[in-house]
């Protein structure tokens, strides 16, 4: 029978709670799917690691969520991958007293929508391939890491020289 793996997300807040101080572990690799995330950006599993502690506040879920990505360099357009891990340290209440913390909704702590949340944070925006990455020349489209070229470049310099001209005068 195959069983949903959003249910080993799910953890049993009175049992820990019952007792300060119990710990739980929640160790499970997810498909984005799993999550309702679609996004192509995500190249395999989303691996979740965390532990789930109690306290005489609440239950303490640390750890770490990572998932292996791929995206286009802003720069080169080249393709850029990487593994993206982000520490968890959330905070699950039954009478929320801290702000950033998460209601528990009866007996159970559902971290499925946190885990989401992380994975969706922690996706790159626009990547480089390298710090120094050298792009594309913007008048031949040559990748400049790799190659080089005799464009003249200085024909945009030109035109926002003109837009600078164009200023003084409105002065
Ligand atoms: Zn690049
Ligand atoms: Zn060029």
């Amino acid at each position: 029978m195959p069983t949903n793996p959003l249910y080993l997300l799910r953890v049993n807040a009175r049992e820990l709670l019952r007792q300060p101080g119990t710990d739980r572990s929640i160790t499970v690799e997810l498909a984005p799917g799993d999550l309702g995330i679609d996004d192509a950006r995500i190249t395999g599993d989303i691996a979740v690691d965390l532990v789930a502690t109690s306290n005489i506040d609440g239950i303490v879920v640390s750890g770490e969520v990572a998932m292996p990505w791929r995206a286009p360099c802003r720069r080169c357009l080249t393709d850029v991958r990487g593994t993206a891990g982000v520490e968890v340290d959330e905070l699950y209440q039954d009478d929320v007293s801290d702000e950033d913390a998460y209601a528990i909704e009866g007996d159970q702590i559902d971290l499925a929508p946190a885990v989401r949340e992380y994975v969706l944070l922690e996706l790159p925006d626009d990547p480089l391939c390298r710090d120094d990455c050298a792009g594309i020349c913007p008048v031949c489209g040559i990748d400049r890491n790799t190659a080089s070229c005799e464009c003249d470049t200085s024909v945009r310099d030109e035109r926002w020289a003109a837009l600078d001209d164009l200023r003084l005068d409105d002065s």
